[in-house]
This record gives C-alpha cells, structure tokens and sequence, in this order.
C-alpha cells in the first residue's frame, strides 16, 4: 500500500540521485540478482531520459518492515536536509526492487551467500549495498548499509515546515525525524484536526496533484 514517506537527507545524496538523473548503465550492477532489472525500471521513465532517480534506506529489522509494508508504487516521498526544518522537495515512488527474504532474522532461505558465511549478506542483498555506496556519497543510516532500493519521479519543490507537520500527525513537535520513514504507525490523533489531515495526507493521488501545483501548504493546513 503507498503511503507519505519522509526522508531526511544529506544535500550530496540528494545532488547524487534526486536532483540529478543516474545514468541507465549503472543497474548493470543489478544484473545478478535479475537481468531483467535495468531494462524493467529503465522502462518507468519517458523516451529520451538521461537517467533514473531512486533511493534508498538501512536494512535493519525496523526499516524492513516499514519497506515491505508501505514503499510501494505511488507512495510519496517528502525530503528534508538536516536542521533545515523544512521539506524542501517531494517525489513520487514508481517501483522498488523487492528485497531479500533471508534478511529476516533466523531465516535459511536463501542460500546464495557472497562470503560462504551463513550470516553473511547474499547475492541478491550484496548487489544493492554496493551500488547504494557506489551512489551516495553520505551513508546517513550507518552501520545498517542502505540495501531497501526503490525509483521515484524527477523531484519537485515544495516547502512544508517540519515541525507543522510532526505536529500534524501526533508526534512531539521537536521530533526532527532522524531516519526516512513513513507516516504509519502515528500516535493516536490528539485533535480532531489531526484525524482530518490524516485523511488527507491518505489521499496521495490528491496530495501529489496539489504538490504538482506547488501550493501543499495550502492543501495540508487549510483547516489548521
Ligand atoms: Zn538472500
């Protein structure tokens, strides 16, 4: 199910993947896993285009499930560079690839280990790592190597405070979202605004039209 994403982020991995399209031939490196990776995501994006933006978060046991469950096609990513206290830019999820399922802890499923060691990454975890730290300069979620990937849109500009917006789903108003997650497993709504703008905020198809008309501001806070 698609859901609102907030991703904070350091300006150089924003410049890397997000302001500035990836060249096609660097999902070569994903050919191991599926050879048919860098002709199927290349293929999300119009005729012509230089290249192709994405992201990516850790893969610790929380960020997993917060992948598996809610990073989906049309989920919507708001970005944010850190103490800016504000998102400054918003794209649209349009694929991800899948992750591995050995990564869950005490499974034996996958076999294929890069290293022999049974705890060791596979081939399939192994292959995204490394192009996640061939792609960002800045590993913000260190030691858990970004490995959840996923394609998004050519950004947007918006300008959405965060404070107003932790606020707006029950969190602490200091919260300063210190690692990309979705808008989920909020508290429960203080105010009856809050249950509003939840509703809101569910609708992305709506959010994601007014973000094109640059005026989401207007949208999220209108009953504020
Ligand atoms: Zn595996």
């Amino acid at each position: 199910m698609p859901h609102l994403w907030l991703c904070p982020s350091p300006r150089a991995n924003l410049n890397a993947t997000i302001l500035n399209p990836v060249p096609f031939e660097r999902l070569d490196i994903l050919m191991p896993i599926d050879a048919s990776i860098p002709e199927r995501y290349r293929a999300l994006y119009a005729e012509g285009a230089q290249g192709f933006h994405c992201w990516a978060i850790g893969g610790d046991h929380r960020a997993r499930g917060f992948f598996s469950t809610c990073m989906n096609p049309g989920s919507v990513c708001l970005f944010s560079e850190p103490s800016s206290g504000v998102f400054h830019l918003a794209a649209r999820v349009l694929g991800r690839v899948d992750p591995c399922e050995c990564a869950k802890p005490n499974s034996t499923r996958c076999a294929r280990r890069v290293d022999g060691r049974p705890d060791g990454p596979c081939v399939r975890r192994a292959s995204t790592i490394q192009l996640a730290r061939e792609l960002w300069p800045a590993d913000v979620e260190k030691p858990s190597p970004w490995e959840l990937l996923f394609f998004t849109t050519p950004a947007t500009s918006v300008s959405i405070p965060k404070q107003q917006l932790v606020e707006s789903v029950g969190w602490s108003s200091n919260y300063g979202v210190p690692f990309t997650r979705p808008i989920k497993d909020v508290n429960k709504p203080r105010r009856l605004r809050h249950t509003e703008l939840l509703g809101r905020i569910g609708d992305l198809d709506t959010l994601w039209n007014d973000i094109l008309r640059n005026n989401p501001i207007d949208y999220l806070y209108a009953n504020g």
